[in-house]
């Protein structure tokens, strides 16, 4: 079965702007489990590049740190997602080949054939070094030149999902409908205290309950999520214009070729 891994900067991250994808895709079809009727056409692994234990008005980062990994694997529990964490210090992600290396491994090992993170325009420079260090690390994992401890695995897509906070540049390519997992998708948010609300001044769940409502409408369904695809994927190798192809005559029937 196909693999969907999402890679974010804070715990959390992974699951506001991805959840909804990894729930379509997991799980798809009817809600609530319903096996016989499931759409399941992936799995999914989040890998949180820093726990995001800073953030916490009152409680110390080691304290909150606890918490926020109990609400990792309670996200992933929900999205019958695996989640992985790494020891980075929440504002302090460095970009090195160190780091770049270590999401190449995991990517080596978790085989995705998609994976979803931070687009580049952010304001936040934990999520810039994000990007830079997946965009790197997914290179590293094609190459075999690139010897580790498991062979080379190979991408076949790469999407940025809207983000608050990573907006700079970005863009809708994709309108996906996660009308049928929506429900799922808010209990997901809602496993996260500061999604919640209460830490962040940031309305979370709010900004992204509306957003699925507003993405819906112009995508044209109930309730969906955007995606953003890597520069010049979209590109289209063509001999003809698509509404300019050539037709053949045939016996005086025109035909496509
Ligand atoms: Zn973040």
């Amino acid at each position: 079965m196909n693999k969907i891994m999402v890679i974010g900067a804070h715990a959390g991250d992974a699951e506001n702007m991805a959840a909804a994808t990894v729930l379509q895709h997991a799980r798809g079809g009817p809600r609530h489990g319903d096996a016989s009727a499931s759409r399941a056409t992936a799995t999914a692994t989040l890998l949180h590049m820093t726990l995001g234990e800073a953030g916490h008005p009152t409680l110390p980062p080691d304290v909150y740190a606890e918490q926020r990994k109990q609400e990792v694997q309670e996200s992933a529990r929900l999205m019958g997602a695996k989640a992985i964490w790494l020891s980075y210090r929440d504002g302090e992600l460095p970009v090195n080949d160190d780091i770049k290396l270590k999401v190449c491994d995991l990517i080596r090992q978790e085989k995705p054939a998609v994976i979803l993170t931070h687009w580049k325009g952010s304001i936040h420079k934990d999520h810039i070094a994000a990007h830079e260090i997946v965009r790197d690390a997914i290179f590293y994992a094609a190459l075999p030149a690139i010897r580790r401890e498991l062979p080379a695995h190979r991408v076949r897509g790469v999407y940025f999902p809207e983000n608050w906070e990573d907006m700079d540049g970005w863009r809708a390519d994709i309108y996906l409908d996660v009308t049928a997992v929506w429900e799922d998708y808010l209990n997901v948010l809602r496993s996260h205290e500061f999604i919640r609300g209460g830490i962040s001044s940031f309305r979370y769940f709010d900004y992204y309950t509306a957003l699925g409502t507003t993405r819906g409408c112009l995508g044209g369904f109930q309730k969906a999520v955007a995606l953003m695809m890597q520069p010049g994927a979209w590109v289209r190798k063509l001999g003809h214009l698509p509404e300019l192809e050539p037709t053949c005559q045939q016996g005086g029937e025109t035909t496509h070729i």
